[in-house]
C-alpha cells in the first residue's frame, strides 16, 4: 500500500513537472512566435534602412560614458549673446499669457516680421513675412520641409561632400536620389584649398536634377564660398532649372577678409533659391532649436504643406524671444559693433589658439574661413598611436574613439560627412569645435601637451 502511494506520488510529481514544463514551453513558443511576428511586420520601413548609424547618437553616448573634454559636438559651452537670454526672461515674465499657447503655424507673426525685415535689408529685396518666410524647428526641419516639399520619386539631388550628415537620408526618405561630388584639395594651405571641380559638377546636372544643396560657411571644412564659385553653381541651376538650397546656418560666423555671399542675391537666383538659417548658430543657443527658411512664395508654399501636417506650429515663447533679439540686434546692423558680427570677433581668437595647440600637438590644422569647426590632419601622428583596440572600418573613427578613451579629448570623425564611396577622403582628418570657454581650450592644450610628453617618453 505504502509502495503504491509512493509510486502514485512520484507519478503525480513527474506529471506535474512535465505539465509545467510543457506549459512554459508553449508560452515561450507563442511569445517567441508573437515577437517574431511583431519583428517581421514592424521592422524599420525600407526607406529608413541604412540610417541606423548616427554619428551624433553614437558619439554623444561615448562622450557621456568616457566624459572627455568635449570638443566634438558643435555648440558653445557658454552663453555668448546675453541679449537672447534676456529676451527669453522678458517673455517668461511678461503678462502676455497667450504667448504660451499655439501661435500661427508658419511662424509667429512678430518673428516672421523680424526675419523678413532683417533679410529684406541684407538681400536688398522686400520679403513678404506671410508668404516668403517659414519658421521651423531648427535648421533641420527647414531642410526637411524643403526637401520633402520638392522631391518626387526618382528626382536627383546634388550634394557636395563633405555634407551635414542629414542631407542624404532626408533625400532618400523623400524618394530622391543623391548624387555626390566631393570638394577636392587644390593645394595644402587653408580651407580655401577645398574646391569643386567645375567639369565634374557640370557632368552631374541633367534633366532629372531637381535640387543642389550648398552649405556656406561650411560644416565641417569651414569653407566660405567665393562669389565666382557660387556664380558657377547659379549658372548651372538656371541652365537646368534646378532649385538651390543654401544652408547658411553659420552665416554670421565668417573671419575677415572672407565675406559671406548670399546665393539668393545673385542675378536670377531669388526665383530658385531657398535659404536656411538657425537661431542656434546666429545667437549661440543651439538648444532653442528654432530655424527658418526664406524664398519666393511659389516655392515656399510647398514647404508649408510639409510643415503644416507634421509640425503645424513652432514653439511660441522661443519665437517671441527670438523676435525681440532680432529687433534689438537689427538696430545697428551696418555698424562696426553689430551684434550679429560680434561672435566672429570673439571666435577668431579661439580659432587661432586652436590652430596653435593642434600644431604644437603635431597635427596639421586647416584654418577655417568661417564656422566654428577646425579640421586637422592627424596622420603625422599615425605611427605613434596604436589603434588596434578600435575596430571601426574608417581610421578617423578609430583615432577619435581611441582619443576619447585614452587621452580624454572628444572630436568628431569627418568621414561621417561623406557618402560611402568617398568616406576614405575624410579618414586623415579630425574635427574639433572651438566655440568653447577659454579655460576649456586651455585644458585641451594641457591634455594634448601631456599626451605628447607621454608619446615621447
Ligand atoms: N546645417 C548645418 C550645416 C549644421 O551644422 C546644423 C547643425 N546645427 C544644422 C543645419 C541644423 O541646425 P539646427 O541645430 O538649427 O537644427
Ligand atoms: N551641427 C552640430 C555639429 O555639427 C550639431 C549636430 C547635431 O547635434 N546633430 O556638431
Amino acid at each position: 500500500m505504502v509502495v503504491r502511494n509512493l509510486l502514485l506520488k512520484d507519478f503525480l510529481r513527474s506529471f506535474l513537472n512535465y505539465s509545467i514544463k510543457q506549459c512554459t514551453r508553449n508560452i515561450r513558443l507563442s511569445l517567441a512566435n508573437a515577437s517574431s511576428d511583431i519583428d517581421d511586420k514592424f521592422k524599420l520601413p525600407s526607406r529608413y534602412a541604412g540610417s541606423e548609424q548616427s554619428i551624433w547618437v553614437e558619439y554623444l553616448e561615448l562622450f557621456l560614458k568616457y566624459k572627455p573634454l568635449n570638443l566634438g559636438h558643435g555648440f558653445p559651452d557658454y552663453c555668448s549673446q546675453k541679449l537672447v537670454v534676456a529676451a527669453l526672461a522678458e517673455v517668461a515674465n511678461s503678462d502676455n499669457d497667450l504667448i504660451h499657447q499655439y501661435t500661427r503655424g508658419f511662424g509667429h507673426p512678430r518673428t516672421v516680421t523680424a526675419i523678413a525685415k532683417l533679410y529684406s535689408r541684407l538681400i536688398d529685396r522686400q520679403i513678404n513675412p506671410d508668404t516668403e518666410v517659414l519658421v521651423t524647428i531648427g535648421g533641420y526641419e527647414a531642410l526637411f520641409s524643403i526637401i520633402n516639399g520638392h522631391i518626387d520619386f526618382g528626382d536627383e539631388v546634388i550634394i557636395i561632400e563633405p555634407y551635414f550628415d542629414c542631407y542624404e537620408p532626408m533625400v532618400r526618405y523623400a524618394g530622391g536620389i543623391s548624387r555626390f561630388i566631393p570638394l577636392r584639395r587644390a593645394n595644402k594651405d587653408s580651407s580655401t584649398d577645398w574646391v569643386l571641380d567645375k567639369k565634374e559638377l557640370e557632368c552631374l546636372f541633367n534633366s532629372k536634377t531637381k535640387i543642389i544643396i550648398v552649405n556656406t560657411p561650411h560644416n565641417p571644412f569651414g569653407k566660405v564660398y567665393k562669389k565666382e564659385e557660387l556664380a558657377h553653381v547659379a549658372d548651372l541651376c538656371k541652365k537646368w532649372n534646378v532649385l538651390c538650397i543654401v544652408d547658411e546656418v553659420y552665416e554670421w560666423i565668417v573671419y575677415e577678409p572672407n565675406e559671406h555671399i548670399r546665393m539668393t542675391t545673385l542675378p536670377g537666383m531669388w526665383e530658385r533659391t531657398i535659404t536656411v538659417g538657425s537661431i542656434g548658430k546666429t545667437f549661440g543657443v543651439t538648444g532653442w532649436k528654432m530655424g527658418w527658411a526664406y524664398g519666393p512664395a511659389n516655392l515656399m508654399v510647398n514647404l508649408q504643406m510639409v510643415h503644416q501636417n507634421c509640425i503645424y506650429t513652432g514653439v511660441a515663447p522661443i519665437q517671441e524671444a527670438a523676435a525681440i533679439a532680432f529687433e534689438k540686434a537689427m538696430t545697428n546692423l551696418n555698424q562696426k559693433n553689430c551684434v550679429f558680427k560680434s561672435t566672429s570677433k570673439e571666435l577668431i581668437v579661439k580659432r587661432n589658439y586652436m590652430a596653435k595647440i593642434l600644431c604644437d600637438a603635431g597635427m596639421e590644422p586647416l584654418i577655417p574661413e568661417g564656422g566654428y569647426f577646425m579640421i586637422a590632419d592627424w596622420t603625422p601622428l599615425e605611427s605613434q598611436v596604436d589603434l588596434s583596440s578600435e575596430k571601426d572600418k574608417f581610421k578617423d573613427y578609430r583615432f577619435t574613439k581611441w582619443m576619447i578613451k585614452n587621452v580624454g579629448l572628444g572630436a568628431i570623425p569627418p568621414s561621417a560627412f561623406f557618402s560611402q564611396e568617398h568616406k576614405y577622403l575624410g579618414e586623415n582628418f579630425v574635427r574639433y569645435c572651438f566655440f568653447k570657454k577659454d579655460e576649456n581650450l586651455q585644458k585641451a592644450a594641457e591634455i594634448l601637451k601631456k599626451w605628447k610628453t607621454e608619446r615621447n617618453k
